[in-house]
């Protein structure tokens, strides 16, 4: 990395912007898909200089923001492990130790020298004359800001933003008197002893929370609008308990496992949109087993939408369910009618006392890490914007993107686009360019926009909560996404390059 110590002065002329150097590829994000990133750039271009940014004080993205009890992945980690970093643990686990192995693979890989934390992008502006992003960044912990340059603009910033997490508006919460806590900023020293607790939510979040902390509070109500499917695997997958007595090499047993889970994984995606019915039955009876005599599965565990429409939340070993026959948690399905001084009262009239309020309300999605782009002096709308596969955005050049998933690991797509915008960066070392801008073609011009996210094939809250902010798809490859990843597997290690679409100079 170029670096120079000079200052210049800032736009608004009063405060210093440091000059921080150029580098050839800027990472944002020190997340899975930011860590990913930096991987397949060192081992495909080892020469090229690089750095990493992010706005908070770790590495690890989700899994440092969300330290509430329980945390845990839904997905098994031999596929939200990377390809190349083999996982040795039970097939869910929990966030620390899904941060250890992110250390792991910082350390293996020696990335640790090229991440800077507190380092907040707020804004990217291209030059086509000058070939480079300038990118301006605040330090979260000085108020310093810094000016980088770079030739390639690797966004891994993630869906949402950390800083801001969503709570609806609700009546009466000033007057409530206990004490309301977000599962992004969930305090340290919380203390649930003998306390009640509702938990509003019905998703992931929900999910492992309340079997975490239903043995230390007094009780644990789960307050949910509407219900959610669950599936309830075992933690360790019963191939990797045969397998464990042979001994076999971390290698094999990675690659094992996770073509074990992608079998799986893409039966539950294929059935879900060819025979939802069958999947439907399927995950409510085997829920019902692990359920209290005479639950009512109906209300409470019934989902209105079809499986895979909105996330399948994991409850591995069913622990949720074993909460609920315990007597140490429960669930009402209603709406809120207002916050009152000592709980929450719902439709039906029901007043669920509370002395501790957890809104897993979820997200607000941030389109691209709320960075203000622009392209030769015009700033870029993407609501306006078209997605190049899911990894680029039309008419923003020299910048990739990564977004994972929803029906199968994030992480499963960050080692396909690694692999994607290496080849993109060794056709344009090939072909002398400097410079590569994903264009619409005349034919694509009067295409049929379509939203972020079809409404029937995803429509989880925060994605259609963000619609009218995020950029679009078109009706034709390559300007769509979202695709499975039994399909994407194929497409994008075989996706042309040099088909039009991609203009280099
Ligand atoms: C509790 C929870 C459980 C989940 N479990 C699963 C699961 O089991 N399986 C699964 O597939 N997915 C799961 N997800 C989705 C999860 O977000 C992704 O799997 C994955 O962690 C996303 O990684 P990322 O690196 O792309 O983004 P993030 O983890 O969001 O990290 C992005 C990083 O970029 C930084 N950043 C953003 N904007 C800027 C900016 N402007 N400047 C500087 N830095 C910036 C952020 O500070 C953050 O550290 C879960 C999500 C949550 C919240």
């Amino acid at each position: 990395m170029t670096t120079t110590a000079s200052t210049t002065a800032s736009a608004q002329g009063t405060e210093e912007i440091q000059d921080a150097g150029y580098v050839d590829v800027l990472i944002v994000g020190a997340g899975v898909s930011g860590i990913g990133a930096a991987y397949h750039l060192r081992d495909q271009f080892p020469d090229r200089t690089f750095v990493i940014l992010d706005a908070q004080d770790n590495r690890g993205g989700t899994w440092w923001t969300h330290r509430y009890p329980g945390v845990r992945s839904d997905s098994d980690l031999f596929t939200y492990g990377y390809r190349f970093k083999p996982w040795r643990g039970p097939s869910i686990a929990a966030g620390e130790e899904i941060l250890a192995y992110l250390d792991e693979v910082i350390k293996d890989y020696d990335l640790d020298q090229y991440i800077r934390y507190q380092h907040r992008v707020t804004a990217a502006s291209w030059s086509a004359e000058d070939r480079r992003w300038t990118v301006e960044v605040t330090r979260d912990d000085t108020g310093q800001r810094l000016r980088f340059t770079t030739g390639f603009l690797w966004m891994c910033q993630g869906y949402y933003n950390h800083a801001k997490p969503y709570r609806p508006q609700w009546e009466g919460l000033d007057r409530f008197q206990g004490l309301v806590v977000h599962p992004q900023r969930w305090p340290e020293d919380l203390d649930l002893a003998g306390k009640r607790v509702v938990v509003i939510g019905s998703g992931a979040t929900a999910a492992t929370l309340i079997p975490a902390i239903a043995g230390k509070a007094q009780h644990v109500t789960m307050l949910q609008r509407s219900p959610t499917y669950f599936y309830a695997p075992p933690t360790t997958h019963e191939l990797a308990v045969m397998l464990g007595p042979l001994d076999l090499p971390d290698e094999w047993m990675h690659e094992i496992m996770r073509r074990q889970y992608m079998t799986q994984y893409h039966w539950l995606a294929r059935t879900s949109f060819e025979a939802p019915d069958d999947l439907h039955a399927f995950l409510i009876e085997s829920m019902r087993p692990l359920l209290p005599e005479g639950f009512d599965i109906d209300k409470h565990f019934t989902p209105r939408y079809r499986p895979w429409q909105q996330r399948i939340a994991v409850v591995p070993d069913g622990d949720l369910f074993a909460a609920l026959r315990e007597g140490k948690a429960s669930i009402v399905t209603d709406t809120i009618e207002t916050f009152t001084e000592h709980g929450i009262k719902v439709s039906s009239g029901e007043e669920i006392p509370a002395d501790i309020v957890v809104t897993a309300t979820g997200f607000n999605m941030s389109v691209l890490g709320d960075v203000a782009f622009t392209v030769d002096g015009e700033p870029v709308d993407f609501t306006e914007r078209v997605t190049w596969r899911g990894i680029m955005i039309n008419d923003v050049p020299n910048m990739a993107y990564v977004f994972g998933y929803f029906r199968h690991s994030w992480t499963l797509r960050v080692d396909l686009v690694g692999d994607l915008v290496g080849r993109l960066l060794a056709t344009m070392q090939d072909k002398g360019a400097t410079m590569v801008v994903p264009t619409l073609r005349p034919q694509d011009r009067d295409m049929q926009l379509r939203p972020f996210s079809d409404p029937e094939n995803f429509n989880a809250g925060y994605v259609m909560r963000s619609q009218h902010i995020l950029f679009k798809q078109g009706d034709r490859e390559p300007w769509t996404h979202m695709h499975e990843h039994e399909q994407e597997r194929e497409i994008l290690p075989e996706a042309d390059l040099d088909d039009g679409t991609l203009v280099y100079s």
